[in-house]
């Protein structure tokens, strides 16, 4: 792999909590990505929502079709970077690890429940699950990651968390930023679901071209779309406009992004984490980005389909958390071990490491004893 100077290198890496022998047929970071796939969350994120819950339809993105998609993105723009595919892959496949079931319903849900106690936030959860919460070693808790795959995961965190969180925590208290490989992911996670949320959208029938066309990005490349092709089907189009629209995001994060890199010309990854962010897309692209967002906001994540599914969503969280505040023994021995001072935090690590089937489940056992 040719690697910039800026670009995080394996045999740099600031290290794991606990010291391990070096493998001697992967670098570090390849050998991060294996355990992350090798992990029981990893898998329960087949189960997961991501937009649609997982009963909606088999042909929609969950949590880990999405994280496939942003490892992909990510590694294609690392490499037009110089930067570390196999650091890219492993904090795409791990981002989300810390998602609870029925997508961004039920991490506020339990959110809310969790106010009294610390509250819960996503990012910091897939962290916890990587160092605390996955059993698969024998000398140590958790899965033992590098330092840059752990920085790469936690995108956002509260102040008052940070201060907890030691070295990782360091850079929300002096607003630095992480390597480019994070960075790149972070942007990775936004195109893929924006551009994955279409397509979703539109199969489900909640978009159709009229409303797609809305979006200036979409309606131009639909013009140019049939001006090659006139005799295609409404999937065909949706499809090759999709990805046209994809690959013009993709390179035009990958030239701004070397643009800035040229600008600010850093020789080293701690130089990244001093800069400001550098990994960006061009204004133009970063204004239709938001436009899509905010498409989709109004158009789907809005939509009385979708909002009926979250409420039902923020219902079975709630639910179970009351039920888990005074049913406690219900919750399997392996998830008290570690929590020293608060309960409730057991209950959150529970629930949040549920799949959407396995909550369902769990809610329909509750309410046939009641
Ligand atoms: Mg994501």
């Amino acid at each position: 792999m040719n690697l910039a100077p800026y670009a995080c290198h394996p045999a740099k890496s600031k290290g794991r909590i606990y010291k391990e022998s070096e493998s001697l047929s992967r670098n570090n970071y390849q050998r991060d990505r294996d355990r992350i796939i090798h992990s029981a969350s990893f898998r329960r994120l087949q189960y997961k929502t991501q937009v649609f819950v997982n009963h909606e339809g088999d042909m929609f993105r969950s949590r880990l079709t999405h994280s496939l998609e942003v490892a992909q993105i990510a590694r294609a723009v690392a490499r037009t970077l110089y930067c570390h595919e196999d650091l890219c892959e492993a904090i795409a496949l791990a981002h989300d690890l810390g998602h609870t079931p029925f997508g961004h319903a039920g991490q506020d849900a339990l959110n809310k429940c969790m106010r009294p106690y610390g509250g819960f936030e996503h990012n910091i959860q897939s962290l916890r699950v990587i160092d605390k919460l996955e059993k698969k070693y024998a000398s140590f808790e958790g899965l033992n990651l590098t330092f840059e795959v752990r920085e790469g995961i936690l995108k956002h965190c509260s102040l008052k968390n940070a201060k907890n969180l030691g070295e990782i925590g360091q850079r929300f208290i002096k607003k630095n930023q992480p390597s480019l490989e994070a960075q790149i992911v972070n942007i990775a996670d936004e195109i893929a679901y924006l551009h994955h949320d279409l397509d979703d959208g539109f199969r489900s029938g909640i978009l159709n071209f009229e409303l797609l066309e809305e979006l200036d990005l979409f309606r131009n490349t639909y013009i140019e779309v049939r001006d090659f092709y006139n005799q295609l089907s409404n999937e065909q189009y949706m499809n090759e406009i999709l990805r046209r629209m994809m690959f013009l995001i993709i390179s035009d994060l990958s030239n701004e992004t070397q643009r800035m890199i040229k600008k600010f010309n850093p020789q080293a990854v701690d130089d990244v984490r001093e800069l400001p962010s550098l990994v960006k897309n061009s204004q133009i692209i970063a204004n239709h980005l938001r436009q899509i967002r905010l498409f989709s906001k109004k158009y789907l994540y809005e939509h009385p389909r979708i909002k009926k599914m979250s409420d039902q969503a923020e219902k079975t969280i709630q639910i179970l958390f009351e039920y888990f505040m005074t049913n406690l023994d219900s919750i399997p021995e392996s998830f008290k071990k570690d929590v020293e001072h608060c309960e409730k935090r057991v209950i959150a690590d529970y629930i949040a490491g549920m799949t959407d089937r396995f909550a369902n489940d769990f809610l329909i056992r509750i309410e046939s004893y009641s």
